[in-house]
């Protein structure tokens, strides 16, 4: 069954491709670079750390913890509405530190959460061609 997809959806542009051809894959793919092996996002053309430019998409665990979120209680974009409350979060990924992502927190409380909160990474399909990355509480499954 096809469900209309109402919140906005990413663009792809030449940076970014590859994360979400990696989301689309089920795989959460981040920059690497390949002088430094300093993981990069939001996806740059340089490496934040040594600024070389050859990076790589590389295949990230996708395991994380929860850095600081907000609850939002008043949607006020089309399609986010009906999904109040809803928790907008910086993910710490495991990979290395000060490596974060925004993203979402589902399948939990929110009342739950808290600083150092395990998640791991699962996706939602957003239209036909967009798949996103979302968090949901690490141990509860694919
Ligand atoms: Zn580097």
């Amino acid at each position: 069954m096809t469900v209309d997809y109402v919140k906005p959806i990413p663009e792809p542009n030449r940076d970014s491709r590859g994360f979400w051809e990696g989301c689309r894959a089920r795989e959460l793919r981040i920059l690497r670079c390949r002088e430094c092996g300093t993981y990069v996002h939001q996806p740059a053309p340089l490496c934040h750390a040594c600024n070389a430019s050859e990076l790589d998409w590389q295949r990230v665990s996708g395991r994380g913890r929860v850095y600081s979120w907000v609850v939002v209680h008043h949607g006020t974009l089309p399609g986010f509405s009906r999904e109040t409350p809803y928790v907008v979060a910086f993910i710490e990924l495991a990979e290395q530190p000060g490596l974060r992502i925004l993203s979402n927190v589902i399948d939990c409380d929110p009342s739950e959460l808290c600083d150092g909160f395990e998640v791991s990474v699962t996706f939602v399909d957003a239209g036909d061609e967009v798949s996103l990355p979302v968090f949901r509480p690490a141990g509860a499954g694919e």
